[in-house]
């Protein structure tokens, strides 16, 4: 029998990724959601026959209620529609919400029991805390979609002692600003921040990968998912994205986990864990690249990944208080509205002056991601729109 799996954020870089990968594994389509793209998510529908499908964003569900009106998929609305979609019995639900408005969904699948694989970091950035309680309460497993994640996970395969692992590597291509001096960095575009040399992703991440705090963020997404300490998990510089993350245990020994820069392995891996498949992806042949390149990345440059270290080591809701930070920028930077380095400087001012709020409850996480949005808009003197 064929296994079922929701697909959360269907109609970005991973969800249609997920479903190349659903459509040649067979899986039973259980439902879908987006943001608003209802005519991506229309033909979605069409293909793959979900009992459910919900759009963010009420205009666009609306829109979409009409569209397929033929069909027998109901349709639901809002964050409240999504998050009925991820708490929808299935075998596997798959996460790839961008941003915070993943974390609630998240939530939902976790609450109702769903095995999930994770693409959504912030989930985990701005509430690891309360995830990782909460997935082990309800005895939840949370399977890693994002690449250096996944190898991370298929390295410590076997280790049952976390006492055993002495650090965490986690490779980054460098983006496509690799090398570039905080002087050469001071005028680059929008078009080109968004040309990653490896990597076929959405707007915000490549963003990130470009400003670097991308690692930064998964850096913190592994210290809640791994458990392990961020002072011990370190950034190694690899351009040709094929070691994908390497783990150092205390004899020494390094595992780590290769393969094509293709997203549709590690989320095919979380679908078929523990087992393999046959998958649609390019063998490796490691003769075709000749020789693979490590090199520490230039902290003062992209200071983004230390800026996330201080938050973890700082603790509390600092993460999403960083993550905030960086969300808001990174779409100013979009919009042409604050120039590249900029993203960097917004992140650093707000972790340095502003507080998060306490407990780490949800309604803290995302009163914390709205001060945080609020204290960048505020240092370029923009004014907030509702
Ligand atoms: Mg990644």
């Amino acid at each position: 029998m064929s296994k079922s799996l929701s697909i959360l954020g269907s109609t970005g870089s991973i969800g249609r990724q997920a479903l190349e990968v659903a459509r040649f594994g067979d899986y039973k389509v259980k439902a879908l959601t987006a943001n608003a793209n209802v005519e991506l998510l229309e033909k979605q529908i069409r293909e793959f026959r979900p009992e459910t499908a919900a759009a963010a964003d009420e205009k666009a569900a609306a829109d979409l209620t009409v569209r397929v009106a033929d069909t027998s998929t109901k349709i639901l609305s809002g964050i409240e529609g999504v998050c009925e979609c991820a708490a929808m019995q299935a075998d596997t639900v798959l996460n790839s919400v961008v941003g915070i408005a993943g974390l609630l969904p998240t939530l939902s699948a976790i609450g109702a029991g769903n095995r999930l694989a994770l693409a959504n970091k912030e989930s985990l950035v701005t509430g690891g805390e309360l995830v990782m309680s909460s997935a082990k309460k309800n005895g939840v497993e949370i399977l890693p979609v994002d690449s250096e994640h996944c190898a991370v996970f298929q390295s410590l395969a076997g280790c049952n002692d976390k006492k055993q692992i002495k650090r965490l590597i986690l490779t980054a291509s460098g983006g496509p600003f690799f090398g570039k001096t905080a002087k050469e960095l001071e005028t680059v575009t929008k078009e080109q921040a968004l040309k990653h040399p490896n990597w076929e992703m959405g707007e915000k991440i490549t963003i990130d990968s470009a400003t670097m705090m991308n690692k930064g963020l998964e850096l913190t997404e592994a210290r809640w998912l791994f458990d392990v300490p961020a002072d011990k998990i370190d950034i190694l510089i690899h351009r040709q994205s094929v070691v994908h993350s390497l783990v150092e245990f205390v004899d020494g020994s390094v595992v780590a986990q290769l393969g094509v820069p293709d997203m549709r392995l590690p989320i095919q891996y979380a679908l078929t864990y523990p087992d393999r498949a046959q998958s649609p992806v390019k063998q490796l042949k490691l003769e075709d690249y000749g020789s693979l390149t490590f090199e520490a990345p230039d902290y003062d440059t992209f200071i983004g990944i230390n800026l996330c270290k201080k938050a973890c080591a700082m603790g509390g809701l600092y993460s999403a208080l960083v993550n905030g930070a960086n969300e808001q920028a990174n779409l100013l930077f979009r919009q042409g509205r604050i120039r590249f380095l900029q993203i960097g400087e917004a992140v650093q001012y707000t972790l340095e002056n502003i507080n998060p709020c306490q407990p780490g409850g949800v309604e803290e996480i995302f009163e914390t991601d709205r001060i945080a949005r609020q204290a960048v808009n505020d240092y370029f003197r923009i004014e907030t729109e509702q």
